[in-house]
């Protein structure tokens, strides 16, 4: 059986010198779905290939809302079984595979003069909805707390910030938030090296086959062909430009970032219901970092697909309107310090709007034997990557072992109490679980640098260290400022903040260039 190691397993690198010419399986896209893959081969004993145009987490999985959803949405379409699934992904990723990067959320929805009864019975109906979907996975209420109505009193003591006239209560409900989507990309795609998964990003599929895959390596522009007994494509929204016969319709979502001082006392998610709309709410969710996001909307996307999405101003309008409509402060354009859109890779149906498609995953072969792996969502990555890599060595006869993720911490993870109890610095616990020792350590060995140094926030309202920058570099594959700002750490979320952080990451860049010259 495979073993992994944090400290000398495979390293991720960019570009394609020194990758093997041929494998078990390549896998192309590294955002949750294809780090996924990589992790679930290289588990079952395959040898893989795992790579990305661009980085880790470029594409979807870093613009989601960072939530560990435990499938309310689909329970409330009738869709039980994927939200069986949702359930028990969440409870695996919670309490088995990275406690470290997910804490419990407690989201609060008040019940304001603009929620009628209907309303109100429908939201309480829904969180004990959740609260079963929750006992069918087994998840116990020490990691997920029973769902509860709150008083009006109770509620403005726990959420100062809302608006009090017509209050007439909340429903106090749980569910799972991530410290960081990309932070989860990065930890599985490490976790996968360190089962001996060679990762490379900065290295384009031009063209893919069930047997072969042609490459550029972005950093040299040379192309390169590697062969595989099965080929795996987790490229997300971009899933239809490497194989035929599969149709994508994605809608655009969007977030805003607020400062924490802009709600202040805010330690609960809100989710506010969209006057006029039934069972439709806009989220406000505070984040570690001192900020809070705001979303999220969904637009059906026409024409061709840019890497990064950017915002519209009328969705930017719609979510400080409706979040003006529940607090007290009247929101204002300057109030937004950032703002993301990420596109769902949602597979085309002949039904409804894109906000009733199905969110459930779909494992596609195509004509030239490429297995195709689309949909469904972050929390569900682990079962995605079994189905497709399931398929995947049916399809090629390859002999491997059966999936382990669902009983494999990534690296870091460890028990809540043993976590709490680790002395290393809280910021790093947070974000590295017990591998925060050797973040810290090999932080030290590199740079030379006291404590005071690696640990300090890198500028003025970031508390980003440079410790963490230069793991990014040594240990992450972080082959630029940007890797550094907007993917391993997410800086890049708020611009102001990004240009005091510049010489920060440019700096760990340096120091690790010269300690491997
Ligand atoms: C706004 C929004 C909010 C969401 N919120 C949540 C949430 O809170 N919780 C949740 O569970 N889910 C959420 N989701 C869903 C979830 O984010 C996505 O389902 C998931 O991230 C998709 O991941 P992926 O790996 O399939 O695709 P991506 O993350 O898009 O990865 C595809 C990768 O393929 C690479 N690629 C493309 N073409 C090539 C090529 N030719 N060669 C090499 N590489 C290539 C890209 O660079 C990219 O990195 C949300 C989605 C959106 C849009």
């Amino acid at each position: 059986m495979s073993t992994a190691s944090s400290s000398e397993g495979r390293r991720i690198t960019p570009g394609l010198v020194g990758a093997p010419e041929e494998v078990d399986l390549v896998v192309i896209g590294l955002g949750i779905t294809g780090t996924g893959v990589a992790l679930d081969a290289a588990t079952r004993g395959l040898s893989v290939l795992a790579v990305d145009a661009h980085d880790l987490a470029f594409g979807t999985s870093r613009w989601s809302s960072k939530m560990v959803h435990g499938g309310l949405r689909y329970l409330a379409k009738g869709q039980v079984g994927v939200a069986h699934e949702s359930a028990v992904e969440r409870g695996i990723l919670m309490q088995v595979t990275a406690p470290h990067l997910t804490r419990p959320m407690p989201m609060l929805v008040p019940l304001t003069s603009g929620v009628g009864r209907l309303q109100a019975a429908i939201t309480r109906g829904g969180m004990l909805g959740g609260d079963l979907l929750r006992r069918g996975a087994h998840t116990d209420s020490d990691t997920l707390p029973r769902p509860r109505h709150l008083s009006a009193t109770e509620t403005a003591r726990l959420v100062p910030a809302l608006r009090t006239a017509g209050l007439r209560g909340a429903m106090l409900g749980w569910d799972g938030q991530l410290e960081d989507d990309a932070r989860l990309v990065t930890t599985v795609a490490r976790t996968a090296a360190a089962y001996g998964a060679h990762v490379r990003t900065r290295a384009r599929v031009l063209t893919a086959s069930g047997t072969s895959v042609e490459l550029r390596d972005e950093t040299t522009g040379r192309t390169t062909t590697v062969t595989a007994r099965t080929v795996v494509n987790a490229t997300g929204v971009w899933a239809d430009t490497l194989v035929d016969g599969i149709t994508l319709r994605p809608s655009r979502g969007t977030h805003l970032v607020l400062r924490r001082e802009t709600l202040p006392g805010l330690d609960v998610s809100v989710f506010c219901p969209v006057p006029g709309a039934t069972n439709r709410f806009v989220m406000v969710l505070p984040q570690p970092d001192g900020t809070i996001y705001v979303g999220l909307t969904d637009e059906p996307v026409e024409g061709p697909l840019p890497d990064v999405p950017e915002p519209s101003e009328p969705e930017i309008g719609f979510l400080l309107d409706v979040v003006s409509a529940a607090f007290s402060r009247q929101l204002h354009r300057d109030d937004v310090v950032g703002a993301f859109a990420g596109l769902r890779p949602l597979l085309h149906s002949n039904d409804g709007a894109t906000s009733d498609l199905s969110r459930r995953h779909a494992v596609l072969t195509s004509g030239t034997g490429v297995v195709t792996v689309v949909g469904g969502k972050l929390t569900t990555y682990r079962r995605m990557a079994e189905d497709a890599v399931d398929v995947a060595v049916a399809g090629a006869g390859l002999v491997a072992g059966p999936c382990r993720t669902h009983e494999l911490p990534l690296l870091g993870a460890a028990p809540r109490p043993v976590l709490a109890a680790l002395e290393e610095p809280a910021r790093l616990v947070r974000r590295f679980g017990t591998d925060a020792r050797l973040v810290l350590d090999s932080a030290r060995e590199v740079s030379g640098l006291d404590d005071a140094e690696l640990l300090a926030p890198v500028a003025e309202r970031v508390p980003v260290t440079l410790a963490e920058l230069l793991f990014g570099v040594t240990h992450e594959g972080a082959y630029d400022v940007d890797d550094l700002l907007d993917r391993r750490t997410r800086v890049g979320l708020v611009p102001a903040d990004r240009a005091t952080a510049v010489p920060a990451a440019a700096r760990a860049l340096e120091i690790a260039a010269a300690r491997s010259r």
